[in-house]
């Protein structure tokens, strides 16, 4: 993959240098793990994620356990797979649907980052699944942004509530209530809401996006996030975390050949997992977040 590209050079060219070795050294560990650090670091990966998995591979690869095992280095290996795996989250979380139908999904995120895309491609995928999604406008604030959800509904097969002239233009949180409204008297069984988002971290922003959270009281409530946003990552992130509070991660922009260390930071900083990985700009381009399958790829 092209984003952990570096990465995974690094990491696995250090894993096959120890790989040469019989018995480790505590130096040969200590040496290991500053090339981890230094190869976690180069990709952006947030500090505190970086000493977290260093000191629990050092603390692993120096116990008596590795070292009597007839071959340390595939221990160290093994440990550096798993740590990877929980820093992304272990398991595969999936959606939780609501035991009254709808369900209501929120997306929330900056602009530009993929929301109104993965909107569609979600939307796609559930009616795949034999639901009955619907599609909704509550991101008033970019010019276009209605029509551009319009196209992905036409595109994804799936009906798009929007505002009708006159009624609840330029108010997203009263839009959002009446799709939940109007999901529940014509059938739809899950409503994807899209939302607004700005360039930067905005209060206003954050503001109408947690009233829309209230009124709707979704299932989940997931934050997009570009890969390519680097070390912006945790702080935006956090900022999402306190202002709308988010029970999901979907990291958008997986095909980019950004360093990856948005990936690898925010579900351990923000302790919600990563749900979806969007990877490209078709409506198809859409996986289930697997750490495990992620972590292989990038020790490969
Ligand atoms: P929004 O402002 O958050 O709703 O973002 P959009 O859905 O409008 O996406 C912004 C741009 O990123 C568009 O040009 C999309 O085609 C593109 N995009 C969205 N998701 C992906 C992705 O996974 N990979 C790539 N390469 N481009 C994407």
């Amino acid at each position: 993959m092209a984003m952990f590209g570096n990465l995974s050079e690094r990491l696995t060219a250090t894993l096959a240098n120890l790989r040469t070795k019989g018995k480790l050294s505590a130096s040969d560990v200590d040496g290991t793990v500053r090339e981890i650090r230094r190869a976690l670091l180069e990709a952006d990966v947030a500090l505190p994620v970086v000493k977290e998995f260093t000191a629990q591979v050092r603390e692993r690869a120096l116990s008596d356990d590795v070292n009597r095992a007839l071959n340390p280095a595939q221990q160290v290996v093994q440990i550096v797979n798993d740590e990877l795996i929980a820093i992304l989250g272990g398991e595969v979380r999936r959606l939780s649907f609501a035991k009254q139908p709808p369900t209501v999904i929120m997306l929330a995120g900056l602009q530009g980052t993929g929301k109104t895309t993965f909107a569609g491609k979600l939307a796609k995928r559930l009616l795949g699944e034999k639901h009955a999604p619907l599609l909704v406008a509550a991101d008033l604030q970019r010019p276009n942004a209605v029509q551009q959800l319009q196209v992905v509904g036409e595109q994804a097969g799936v009906h798009v509530h929007a505002p009708e002239p006159g009624n609840g233009v330029g108010d997203p949180v009263r839009v959002a209530k009446d799709a939940v409204k109007f999901a529940r008297e014509k059938l739809y069984d899950v409503v994807i809401i899209d939302t607004a988002g700005r360039l930067g971290v905005d209060a206003d922003l954050m503001k109408q996006a947690s009233n829309i959270r209230k009124a709707t009281n979704p299932d989940e409530v997931l934050f997009v996030i570009d890969a390519m946003i680097g070390q912006d990552a945790v702080a935006t992130a956090n900022a999402f975390q306190e202002g709308v509070g988010f029970t999901g991660v979907v990291l958008s922009k997986l095909d980019s050949d950004a360093r990856g260390g948005a990936a690898l930071s925010v579900a351990k900083v923000t302790g919600q997992p990563i749900m979806f990985a969007s990877t490209g700009e078709r409506l198809d381009d859409l996986e289930v977040f697997h750490p495990d399958r992620m972590a292989s790829r990038i020790l490969d």
